[in-house]
């Protein structure tokens, strides 16, 4: 009874250690939740600038090629991204470099993946028919990270897009051009006040 004992403490051990190696980066809420705080974002500075002119071309990949708006952020109660399409199961590429936080089906997104980026800024691909990556993967900008559906709470296949900082949406048009399929130019700034997040264009 205690060498059976032992061994399924082993195997309970061995799992915790596997389960660890595959996801080194993030806590079972940064891994299961959309709307999560990033730890030590605001440690030091309560404002967080990201530069668009510094980012060389090719850490930037507009995340589907060719496609038009179809509604825009804020343009309902609670739209929270950009909508943008092009055709069923065409191929969502990565934003920018970083490390994917989630992965999986979530409530009114379906399948959807969570992009961590250097600074804070995080990207979300939602509504997904297959995701190609999972939590912990790190990805480059212009990786194939999933295919266009319309899972979760969709009425045709696109691409629903959004930009956040420490967990909490902001207008994604602060830094792409969504028309001509762009990277912005200048400097956004991320303004922490108390619980709230103020994201603008200096
Ligand atoms: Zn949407």
């Amino acid at each position: 009874m205690k060498q059976f004992l032992f061994y399924v403490c082993m195997f309970c051990f061995s799992l915790q250690v596997s389960a660890q190696k595959a996801c080194p980066y993030f806590s079972q809420m940064e891994i299961n939740h959309i709307r999560v705080a990033t730890p030590g974002l605001f440690e030091h500075n309560n404002k967080l600038l990201l530069y668009l002119d510094s980012i060389p071309k090719q850490a930037f990949a507009f995340p589907l090629p060719g496609a038009k708006v179809i509604s825009a952020y804020g343009s309902r109660r609670g739209h929270s991204g950009v909508d943008i399409k092009t055709c069923a199961k065409d191929t969502i590429y990565c934003a920018f470099d970083g490390v994917v936080r989630m992965a999986k089906p979530y409530s009114a997104y379906g399948n959807v993946i969570v992009v961590r980026h250097s600074g804070g800024l995080e990207t979300i691909y939602s509504h997904n028919s297959k995701n190609f990556v999972k939590s912990g993967d790190m990805v480059k900008a212009g990786e194939p990270i999933a295919l266009t559906g319309r899972t979760g709470r969709a009425t045709t296949e696109h691409l629903h897009f959004e930009t956040r900082f420490n967990g909490q949406h902001f207008n994604p048009n602060l830094i792409f051009n969504f028309q001509e399929g762009t990277l912005r130019q200048g400097c956004v700034q991320c303004l922490k006040k108390g619980s709230r997040i103020l994201v603008k264009a200096l």
